[in-house]
């Protein structure tokens, strides 16, 4: 089934882009949970980190370091959180793999 994300990656919705390659798209979050909040998604279908196979595991070390420098242009170097929800019970709300990068103010112990 075609997610939210998959639409946004087919260029069906629109988004606020911050960061396109290849393999990545990033955006901001819609209902940002902080100051900066932006998903970054890889284009493949994969719908969770429990489906990331071997073959697939470059596209989290893709993922960090797209963090690393969104987390630099952005201005959250202070402290920022990068966290993917896996499964319903988690959290997680759109079935298409990808991380959240959370910043700008002082996050709290809470993880969701
Ligand atoms: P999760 O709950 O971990 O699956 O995260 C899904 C995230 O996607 C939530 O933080 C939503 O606010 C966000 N979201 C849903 N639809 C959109 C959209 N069209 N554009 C940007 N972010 C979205």
């Amino acid at each position: 089934m075609s997610s939210i994300f998959d639409q946004i990656i087919e260029g069906k919705l629109p988004c606020d882009k911050v960061y396109e390659d290849d393999t990545i798209l990033a955006f901001h979050d819609i209902a940002p949970q902080a100051p900066i909040h932006i998903l970054i998604v890889p284009k493949k279908k994969i719908k969770g980190l429990q489906d990331l196979t071997a073959q697939d595991m470059h596209l989290l070390e893709d993922a960090v370091r797209i963090a690393q420098k969104l987390a630099k242009q952005f201005d959250i170097l202070e402290g920022y959180r990068f966290l993917t929800n896996n499964g319903a019970l988690a959290g997680q709300t759109v079935f298409h793999l990808h991380f959240h990068l959370i910043g700008g103010k002082q996050l709290g112990h809470e993880l969701a």
